[in-house]
């Protein structure tokens, strides 16, 4: 044999003897349930794993607020599932409008160039959220045939909250809206159906809090019909939702569906349904705002301000002497607790994606992130932080329930 035996150290050896926490922009810590469903293998067809993804549809249709009958999984990263929005409603030479906001909208954008549309860019400056008025005289001026948008763009934590009216007006205008709400869905309201979205596309490891690698992507009735009235073949035979649709809605073979993966989403999502929307909604929000209240008490700065803040992810301006990588390593190494950077701005971000939201992870996020500032010579007030997180989430009131 040309190849010997490589040198193998045990994951035991590798891994952490207690598991860091996970606080940055994904993924995030899944709940027991997630995780055993997720060392679980079964036949991917079938009686049992038929009414499974029964359930995993008739979930995601509350989750995503839809009467949709062509939400599907996808085996894949959140890009997958926005790949398989992109590609099955953008035709080649047709014409997108892509709301850039930074990143991972911008990703929206190159996709939609490899199937060879006519993209328009429409740069949002960073730190702010996309403004309407703005991208609807760009609708009206271009008349494009799919609008992309992000609700929420994890990279610098700016928030398009004015999402309703823009899909509203796209909508009129016959243009079809693909929104991006991986770090979103189930952390605050999406109405699919209400606001008029025509494809919302989702991650597993984001605000659902569940693994990495199987997404979740809706389509609406309009959609759907542009998808079966294409005269074109797809180019992409994985991404492809009318062969995607054989398994998703007819107990029949497209790939070898990714079964562990969506038991653990399955799982995820009846965990969702059990807290219902409106709790959930509102803790998320109750520790995003107590968490910033902490950040502000240290004596730090948040990166947005106002209503384009996102509060799924928390964006934190570095003090000047500060040097992020060392500040995370510090964080992680003597603390055990894992945020972000950023490629971009320089700020770290910590998120506030479903089991990241508890008071007892934002006790140890604040407390590991204001001692490591202390570590390395920033001088910030570490027990007036507390106070305001400890303020804050006790006087926060239900907005949602
Ligand atoms: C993380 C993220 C993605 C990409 O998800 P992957 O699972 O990394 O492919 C897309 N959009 C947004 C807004 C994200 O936060």
């Amino acid at each position: 044999m040309r190849h010997a035996v490589p040198d193998i150290v045990p994951l035991d050896n590798i891994l952490p003897d207690e598991p860091l926490l996970m606080m940055g922009a994904g993924p995030v810590p899944i709940p027991a349930k997630v995780a055993a469903a997720n060392g679980i293998v079964i036949n991917h067809l079938g009686d049992t794993m038929a009414r499974i993804i029964e359930q995993v549809k008739a979930m995601s249709r509350y989750v995503f607020q839809t009467e949709s009958q062509h939400i599907m999984g996808v085996a894949g990263p959140g890009s997958a599932a926005m790949e398989m929005a992109i590609v099955n409603l953008v035709v080649p030479g047709s014409k997108v409008l892509s709301v850039r906001n930074g990143f991972f909208s911008n990703r929206l954008a190159e996709m939609a160039e490899r199937v060879e549309a006519e993209v328009i860019r429409l740069d949002v400056g960073s730190a702010q959220a996309a403004d309407p008025e703005t991208i609807i005289a760009a609708l009206r001026q271009h008349r494009p045939n799919v609008l992309t948008i992000v609700q929420g763009e994890t990279s610098n934590t700016v928030f398009n909250h004015a999402l309703p009216e823009i899909a509203q007006v796209a909508r009129e205008m016959g243009c079809l809206v693909i929104t991006d709400a991986v770090c979103t869905l189930s952390t605050m309201p999406l109405d699919m159906d209400d606001w008029g979205v025509d494809a919302v596309i989702t991650g597993g490891q984001k605000g659902l809090s569940s693994i990495p690698g199987v997404s979740l992507v809706a389509f609406s009735e309009r959609a759907w019909t542009l998808i079966t009235t294409r005269k074109d073949t797809l180019r992409h035979w994985c991404y492809d939702a009318k062969l995607a649709d054989q398994f998703w809605y007819q107990k029949s073979y497209h790939y070898t569906a990714p079964v562990s993966g969506i038991l653990a989403i399955h799982e995820a999502l009846r965990l969702i349904c059990q807290e219902t929307l409106p709790r959930r909604f509102d803790r998320h929000l109750k520790c995003s705002l107590a968490l910033q209240a902490g950040i502000e008490g240290l004596g730090l700065s948040l990166y947005v301000q106002g209503p384009s803040r996102l509060n799924s992810v928390v964006g934190i301006n570095l003090p000047e002497p500060i040097d992020g990588k060392t500040l995370l390593q510090h964080m992680s190494k003597q603390h055990g607790v894992e945020i972000s950077g950023s490629f971009g701005p320089r700020i770290v971000r910590i998120g506030q994606m479903g089991e990241q939201c508890r008071a007892h992870h934002l006790f140890r996020t604040l407390h590991a992130l204001g001692s490591s500032m202390q570590a390395l010579g920033e001088a910030v007030d570490l027990p007036s932080g507390v106070a305001a997180l400890e303020r804050a989430l006790g006087t926060y009131l239900p907005r949602f329930d």
